[in-house]
């Protein structure tokens, strides 16, 4: 009983903190601190495999630059040029990983759809047949 207050008491942090805009994960991963496996980057996006990949190809795109792209429910008109760009970044590595006959682009937006990092991210899997609806 304990255990499990604490981690609804966890939980709740967590939300509250969610979308606070501090820095998450993806800063590191960005200024390299942390390795990651790159399949794609320019001098706007940056694409890297998911340590915890859902499908044989998983890969997250991001914006190097956040500028406020904490999830796409916060993107303004200003963002227009960087979506587009990492939707094209998306299809490059599909390319890249020989999956332009099949693949998906999810992106999770709040607690509700399980987002988990605070800087906007596309996932792009494929690889095996995907099913619908996902979960
Ligand atoms: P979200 O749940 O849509 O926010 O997706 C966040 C994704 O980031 C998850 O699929 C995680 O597996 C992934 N992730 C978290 N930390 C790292 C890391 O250090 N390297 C690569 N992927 C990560």
């Amino acid at each position: 009983v304990h255990a499990k207050s604490d981690e609804e008491a966890a939980a709740k942090v967590a939300a509250a903190y969610a979308d606070s805009g501090g820095p998450t994960i993806f800063d590191k991963i960005i200024s390299k601190e942390i390795p990651s496996t790159i399949i794609y980057e320019d001098e706007k996006v940056l694409a890297f495999r998911d340590i915890n990949p859902q499908a044989p190809v998983h890969v997250l795109v991001i914006p190097k630059l956040r500028d406020g792209l904490t999830q796409l429910g916060k993107a303004e008109p200003r963002h227009e040029d960087i979506l587009g760009h990492l939707f094209y970044a998306a299809k490059i590595v599909a390319e890249k990983e020989g999956i332009l006959d099949g693949f998906r682009v999810v992106i999770n937006n709040g607690p509700t759809a399980c987002q988990s990092v605070y800087h906007l991210h596309l996932h792009v899997l494929g690889g095996r047949q995907l099913k619908w609806p996902p979960g």
